[in-house]
């Protein structure tokens, strides 16, 4: 898929008030500083369009871009800040856990995961409760060009074998770099495909 354009839709704090669900919806999370941002900008070819490192305590936003005027791109803040307190955790929980299990025309949940990082146990809790609750999601491994390509391998069959322990099979996985522009393709031609489906 060709990104012809990418506008900003909207910020939204409540669940209640998002756009129309009448277009495909796909949604893009990760921990804090996993590259979330700069995923969106090299995806999207649009250096401004998601802010990069946003700092901790900021509002809570579910940003909506719309790509080609065909799918909304949203932007889903971050967890796992450790500087986070716990009533800002469980808000985060209460807000996205809403928004996941209620957005009729979301497709598919990216699931950022930093590719230098033996698996996580906030990320793989996060995958196994969007499969507890149904929810397609596949894996974004960012940030491939800061390691060696058997590096990266090593980490993502690690977080593999992880999943499996929960999992019979494990989702589509893609390892993308923002900063040398690598691995975007195949995402973006995977949207394509769903929304031709
Ligand atoms: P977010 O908090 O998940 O939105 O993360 P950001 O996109 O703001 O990125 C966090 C930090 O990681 C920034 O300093 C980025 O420049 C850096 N970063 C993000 N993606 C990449 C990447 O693919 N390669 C490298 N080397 N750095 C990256």
């Amino acid at each position: 898929m060709v990104v012809k354009t990418a506008e900003f839709v909207c910020s939204n704090t409540q669940v209640n008030k998002l756009p129309a669900p009448n277009l495909p919806e796909y949604a893009f999370i990760g921990r804090s500083n996993v590259g979330k941002s700069s995923l969106i900008n090299a995806l999207t070819g649009r250096k401004g369009l998601a802010k990069t490192s946003q700092k901790p305590g900021k509002t809570q936003l579910i940003n909506h871009f719309i790509i080609n005027k065909e799918w909304y791109l949203v932007d889903l803040p971050g967890y796992g800040y450790a500087q986070t307190s716990k009533k800002n955790r469980a808000d985060w929980e209460k807000f996205i856990r809403k928004y996941l299990t209620t957005r009729e025309n979301l497709q598919c949940v990216f699931v950022l995961i930093d590719s230098r990082l033996e698996p996580q146990k906030i990320d793989l809790d996060f995958c196994c409760w969007l499969g507890e609750n149904g929810l397609p999601f596949m894996l974004i491994f960012t940030k491939a060009d800061k390691l060696s390509r058997v590096k990266c391998d090593q980490n993502m069959a690690k977080f593999r074998r992880a999943l499996l322990k929960w999992f019979e099979e494990v989702p589509p996985r893609f390892l993308t770099s923002s900063e040398e522009k690598t691995g975007l393709e195949p995402i973006l031609d995977t949207i394509a495909d769903i929304n031709a489906a």
